[in-house]
């Protein structure tokens, strides 16, 4: 494939019977790379990734992909709550909203997609499991973020992307019917608790869950636009937004 540079972790555990289905990437949000490896095999951190794909394109692997890394944390897609345990976790070098969220370097990416269609061959994973960190952990992360190209990583092969008609060019998306326009948390309170409305069952379908707790829908529907409709990412439910849905349920 390319050449991989081990640095062993001490930070993973056995994944018991549990076969690999899912791939999950990450941005590692600190200053440099050597704190973001450093981090990832201090045995006192208790955090790791099987691989960090610097922003030069250099690859390195810290856990075995037969182990379980401990990237993900509490999470879950599509039934499964240890996220950890079934997949394999790919932390890509960015300062992130912390540091300076910089844009990811075309020969980073090429890395990252070389690495991902690796992955994907040798363990059958389904489009639909290549995900983000955020999609797994809405409440606590916004990783690898909407400048990460989820779009060009599908041209490539690799996970899902959303096509849509065209008439969402900036500009028009204000009078493209919003159908839910409420940053402020209104949606979650009113439908969380009653009947399960549509938009809740959709994206359960996808494979987020939807947090019992009054930002929870928000929260969900911000992780999805930060994947799927990364130009503008406001919490705020419009009609483009739901057209993305629809064309991913369509796909899966
Ligand atoms: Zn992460």
């Amino acid at each position: 494939m390319f050449p991989v540079i081990y640095l062993p972790s001490p930070n993973f555990s056995a994944r018991g019977d549990a076969a690999v289905s899912m791939l999950v990437l990450h941005y590692t949000g600190m200053k440099s790379a050597a704190d973001a490896l450093a981090r990832l095999c201090d045995v006192q951190a208790q955090v790791s990734a099987h691989y960090v794909i610097d922003e030069d394109g250099k690859v390195y692997q810290l856990v075995e992909e037969q182990h379980c890394a401990w990237h993900a944390g509490a999470s879950y897609w599509r039934g499964n709550k240890n996220v950890n345990n079934i997949s394999i976790g790919i932390e890509i070098v960015n300062p992130g909203y912390e540091f300076g969220y910089r844009p990811f370097p075309a020969v980073q990416m090429q890395a990252v997609a070389g690495l991902c269609s690796d992955i994907i061959a040798r363990h059958q994973i389904q489009p639909v499991n290549v995900v983000g960190h955020s999609d797994v952990a809405p409440l606590r992360k916004e990783d690898p973020g909407e400048l990460f190209d989820w779009q060009w990583l599908a041209g490539q092969g690799i996970g899902v992307w959303p096509s849509v008609s065209g008439q969402w060019q900036e500009g028009t998306r204000a009078r493209g019917g919003v159908l839910y326009d409420d940053p402020a948390g209104e949606i979650s309170r009113s439908e969380i608790g009653g009947d399960a409305p549509p938009i809740n069952n959709k994206f359960v379908t996808l494979g987020y869950e939807i947090p019992d707790r009054e930002d929870g829908l928000n929260k969900v529907i911000t992780a999805f636009q930060r994947h799927f409709r990364p130009s503008a990412v406001n919490g705020v439910w419009d009609a483009e937004c739901d057209e993305r849905l629809a064309a991913l349920l369509a796909m899966i």
